[in-house]
């Protein structure tokens, strides 16, 4: 009998299984991290991972990736290959239309809010648990949150985020989007505490990339392994360079709807729901109304983005050396997101053009020194109200020795800290 276990990915949830198991990881690109992979740019050169930075800008392939969520023995763990700092979150909601911003979250906050609209809001919003009958994500804001901060924020911003799903999707992240009653009377009177699954963070004092390069060390990794293929009945996975590998266990990280593909599972893909989310990530000379914020969400905006993050608030060292100490300039990700599997409509090039002029218009930036563009296929993963098709596909796979595992192998919300628990625990 062959016991050999094989992992597939070496993102953070790959990493840490192949630390924990000590088994060999296949990985199709040619550094480990996946969406927790960093990457510097200078004006004048092409991206790079070394991380002496020096002059350049350091950005992240994914946005802006803050560790929250981590318990005791995730940042021991963590800090056992890079120290880490803690950071207060530090976010807001633009509203454009009163130009102004709110502490995020916006519910919790309505005392800044022009006083007719609070009033409102307030005679609006529902008791909890009155979800009888409710289907859809946008039933369940509108059912918590009434018409009038629906219609301010959470039915656009919705829109924007999840590209028009939460229509058709099931509710979820309900910690994502806190519904407390007795804290949104509070903060329509005074200022309320930070609030929310990530009111605090830890990032590594060397950046995300280093400590994904120190967990890399302690693998066994392929790189440039991309599957194409994998044959549940001979136990093998065939790859994109010719070679396969056979398997006792296979730990799969990869997303569930290109594991139906790959296993030849007879589901349709389809009725897994999910976004793709571009990453443009920028570095510019600061523009003189660039906020301090961490992030911001936009329910609005020209070019359809629907957050804008600016890495070199939270930390300086996103920023060429000479600038640090500063306020020169800033580097930042915006996100854009669209229905999964619609990437060939777009014109990435048009959009960055468009992401740039509204950022200049909002007077965040000036000059662009550096832009650089990340396509994420599967970033948020969803599920259709109902539907069991998920649980089906993972016990079909595990049937046949297939253990899925992480955010998007599991098809779910999930975090660094709780990605790296799980592999911990493979
Ligand atoms: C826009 C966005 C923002 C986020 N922000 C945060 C944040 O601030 N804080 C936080 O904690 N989390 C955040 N997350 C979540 C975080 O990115 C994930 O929880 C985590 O990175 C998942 O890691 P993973 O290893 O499971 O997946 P991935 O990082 O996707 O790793 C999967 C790996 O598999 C490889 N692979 C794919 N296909 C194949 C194939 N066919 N063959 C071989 N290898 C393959 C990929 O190259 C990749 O290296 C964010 C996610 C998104 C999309």
């Amino acid at each position: 009998m062959n016991n050999k276990i094989v992992i597939l990915g070496a993102g953070i949830t790959g990493l840490s299984a192949g630390i924990n198991l000590g088994a060999e990881i296949f990985e199709s690109q040619e550094i480990p991290g996946g969406l927790c992979a960093s990457y510097c740019m200078s004006p004048d050169a092409k991206k790079h991972y070394s991380f002496s930075c020096g002059k350049s800008y350091r950005f992240e392939s994914g946005g802006g990736h803050w560790i929250f969520g981590a318990d005791k023995m995730i940042k021991d763990f963590i800090n056992k290959f890079s120290i880490t700092r803690t950071y207060l979150r530090n976010s807001a909601v633009y509203l454009p239309d009163f130009n102004l911003y709110v502490p995020f979250p916006l519910q919790n906050n309505l005392s800044y809010l022009p006083p007719p609209i609070k009033k409102d809001i307030l005679r609006e919003i529902r008791n909890p648990g009155h979800y009888k009958g409710i289907k859809t994500f946008e039933e369940w804001l509108e059912a918590s949150f009434g018409n009038t901060l629906c219609k301010l924020f959470f039915s656009p911003f919705h829109d924007l985020y999840t590209a028009g799903l939460y229509k058709k999707i099931a509710p979820v992240y309900r910690y994502k989007t806190p519904f407390y009653k007795k804290l949104i009377i509070e903060g329509a009177g005074r200022k309320t505490p930070a609030a929310g699954y990530n009111a605090s963070f830890i990032y590594p004092k060397e950046g995300l990339g280093e400590l994904v390069r120190k967990l890399a060390g302690k693998c066994r990794i392929k790189f440039l392994k991309k599957a194409i293929k994998i044959d549940t009945s001979h136990k093998q996975v065939f790859f994109e360079d010719g070679t396969n590998v056979k398997y006792g266990k296979l730990i799969s990280t990869l997303p569930l709807n290109k594991m139906i593909n790959l296993t030849q599972c007879r589901i349709k893909e389809e009725s897994l729901p999910y976004t793709s989310v571009l990453i443009v990530n920028i570095g510019a000379k600061r523009g003189e109304r660039c906020p301090d914020y961490h992030w911001v969400y936009f329910p609005k905006s020209k070019a359809g983005f629907y957050r804008v993050g600016f890495y070199s608030n939270v930390d300086a060292s996103f920023l060429p050396s000479s600038s640090r100490k500063k306020t020169e300039r800033v580097s930042i990700y915006v996100e854009k997101a669209y229905c999964g599997g619609r990437r060939h409509n777009i014109d990435i090039k048009r959009i960055c053009g468009k992401i740039v002029e509204e950022l200049k218009s909002l007077r965040f930036i000036t000059e662009v020194e550096v832009m650089d563009c990340n396509w994420v296929e599967v970033a948020y993963a969803w599920q259709y109200p109902d539907s069991n098709i998920k649980e089906e596909v993972i016990k079909v796979l595990k049937d046949n020795k297939i253990y899925q595992i992480g955010r998007y192998g599991r098809w779910r919300f999930q975090g660094i800290a709780d990605s790296i628990r799980e592999g911990l625990a493979t």
